[in-house]
């Protein structure tokens, strides 16, 4: 399986880079061995001294699917969930000034946090969650997946003509602003739609 993640995929989130918006969805892969494994703390790997939280909304696939076309995409997934995709911040920049691919930045292990899965069903409409990550006691990102550039069903489409999705693979569709550094001893903890979906303890 694979994971597809999408970058700069919020108005707000792109400022805070300093990026200017993309004129097509931006996406990235984590390799399968950059999952965090559950009830494991994430360990801050020793090539970075600024990996930043990115609390995304995830999405996953359950048929097998090319070309798909916006309007089928929904048909495409059948859960929803919460994660992190941890960034070396200090890689990343180096990469991006250099042109360089972004993998050791992104992919490392440890760097894709998931957790639970809700059925969409559960859900009145996936382009209206409300969703948020707190560090410690403090809420420091906050979301609403109404303010995606790129829904949900466009990615789908658009990330489909260039790589066949598979039962399994899993979206990361990129996160609001108010992204932060990690230091040892923080917890951090995921909530979409008021249901906690994971905490992380950081080491
Ligand atoms: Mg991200």
């Amino acid at each position: 399986m694979k994971l597809i993640c999408i970058g700069q995929n919020y108005a707000a989130h792109v400022k805070e880079l300093n990026s200017k918006p993309t004129k097509e969805p931006l996406f990235f892969l984590k390799p399968d061995s950059a999952i965090l494994l559950s009830q494991h703390p994430f360990v801050i790997p020793e090539f970075s001294k600024e990996v930043h939280y990115e609390v995304e909304v995830l999405v996953k696939i359950n048929k097998l699917g090319k070309y798909i076309q916006t309007k089928f995409a929904h048909t495409y997934y059948d859960k929803i969930g919460l994660g992190i995709d941890f960034t070396a911040r200090d890689l990343q920049r180096e990469c991006k000034e250099k042109g360089l691919p972004w993998e050791k930045a992104k992919g490392f292990d440890g760097s894709a946090v998931i957790g639970k899965w809700f059925d969409k069903e559960a859900f009145e409409d996936v382009q209206n969650l409300d969703f948020s990550l707190k560090k410690n006691d403090k809420v420091v990102q906050e979301g609403n997946t109404t303010d995606m550039i790129y829904k949900i069903d466009e990615i789908i489409a658009y990330v489909s003509q260039f790589m066949t999705l598979k039962i399994g693979d899993i979206l990361f569709t990129g996160t609001p602003e108010g992204v932060g550094p990690v230091a040892i001893d923080d917890k951090l903890t995921g909530f979409l739609s008021g249901e906690q979906m994971f905490s992380i303890n950081i080491k």
